[in-house]
Formats: C-alpha cells, structure tokens, sequence
C-alpha cells in the first residue's frame, strides 16, 4: 500500500519516501505526492531525487495491479542503477503539468454545475479537457462560457470531505458520472465540494479555489452520438 499524500493535500510538491517495489511495472514508494492516472485525470510526471543526488525523471504515474498500489513510471531510458527496495528517495511531481490538471479538473466540476446532464465520459490532460454529457439538447458556447467566467470569477472555496457509503447510498444524485463510479469497499468515500455550485463524489486533485482556474473556456462542442454532447476545454492564454 501507497500513502496517498494528493488525497488530502494536492498542493503537495514533494515528500520523502522509500522504495518499496522495483520491478518492470514502475517503481513503488510507501508514500507518494504523485497522482496516479485515473477518474479521467491524466498521472503525475515529476523527479526522483536520490540521497548521492542523482535524478531520475518519471514520466507517468499509474495504479498498480493490487488495490492500493501505485507505480511511478520511469522515463524512457532512465538509469535506475543502484536503485534497491528500502532506499529513500524524495519524490517531485512536474507542478506546471499538475496545475494545469488541477485547474482543467476543478472547471470540469463547474461545468457540471451548469449542465444538469449525467457525465458518460472525461478526459484531463494538461493540453485540455473533455467532457461528455449524456444529453440530446444542444449545448450554447457561449452561455458556457459566461457561467465558467462567472463562476471563476465569484471565487468558491473547493474542498473536499469523506462521507460513509451509507451516505452515499441515501444521496444517489451524487453521483453525476454514469461512466466512473465511486471506489466501494473502503466504507468511506471522497467527496469534492464547491459550496454551493458543486457536489460529487471524486478523488482527484483540485485548486483550492475556483478563482485559480483563471481563464480556461469552452474551445469546442460537439456531437459524438445521437445522446452524447461533447464539452472540450481549452486554456484562453498561451501555456
Ligand atoms: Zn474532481
């Protein structure tokens, strides 16, 4: 098992860590800052820092194959020579690919608030977003774009919570995406709130506040299928 430092603190950096598995699959730490990709958000890239102060750059953070595991993928080439399980390491993550997540994430929790559809698809990347709504309406540009801008612009505190399955189960209508369900069997569940505009169970890493999101639009919709309306976002200034 992987302490999983970005659930309770996304604004988290870096940490200090040991290796506790090394194969082919990646490397795996006892604790680590490094999203892996899942939910529709794209994993972490970052930096290995070794104590002899050697790095090795990680391309891509991904679940593991046990529950709970979670392995941090070597760029192409690495040396990861002298590299042994029990070793401490600090782990980095690559902050300017992880903010621009963070933001596209937290926008995507505002469109839900302004398109009352079930969400069938989502996709977060640091170049843009996308997100698929299960819906036969068209779906107005520009409305979006004045309610993305409003909404940014009010500055709502985002913050997270865990609530019991239970809770959950009494509340279905939290549960906006027909395509990701909640992970079950740990009796608690994350829960991301935007006071007011937003509430949905997810567990992946957000900006603290919608007025960080800055100036991310609507770039394009489109219609994949007959019920399925396409909502792609885009950063207004140049990355
Ligand atoms: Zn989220």
């Amino acid at each position: 098992m992987t302490d999983e430092l970005f659930r309770e603190d996304a604004l988290l950096r870096r940490c200090e860590a040991r290796i506790i598995s090394l194969d082919e699959t990646g490397i795996g730490f006892d604790r680590t800052v490094c999203y892996p990709q899942g939910g529709g958000q794209a994993g972490d890239a970052g930096v290995l820092r070794l104590a002899d102060g050697r790095e090795i750059t990680l391309a891509d953070t991904r679940k593991g194959a046990r529950p709970g595991e979670i392995v941090h993928l070597p760029a192409t080439g690495a040396d990861l020579s002298g590299l042994a399980v029990g070793m401490p390491v600090v782990v980095e993550i690559d902050w300017a690919r992880r903010e621009r997540h963070m933001r596209f994430h937290t926008a995507t929790h505002l469109l839900c608030a302004l398109v009352p559809h079930p969400v069938d698809g989502c996709s977060i990347t640091a170049a843009y977003a996308r997100l698929d709504f299960h819906m036969t309406e068209p779906l107005d540009k520009d409305a979006l774009n004045a309610g993305l801008a409003r909404l940014v612009s009010e500055a709502h505190p985002v913050s997270h919570r865990w609530i019991t399955e239970a809770e959950l189960d009494a509340n279905p209508q939290l549960v906006r995406s027909m395509s990701v369900q909640p992970p079950r069997g740990q009796g608690r569940v994350r829960v991301m709130e935007i006071a007011g505009v937003d509430l949905q169970p997810c567990g992946g890493t957000h900006v603290a506040n919608t007025a960080e999101i800055g100036a991310v639009v609507v770039t394009k919709i489109e219609k994949k299928s007959a019920r399925t309306r396409r909502v792609v976002l885009g950063f207004a200034e140049p990355v």
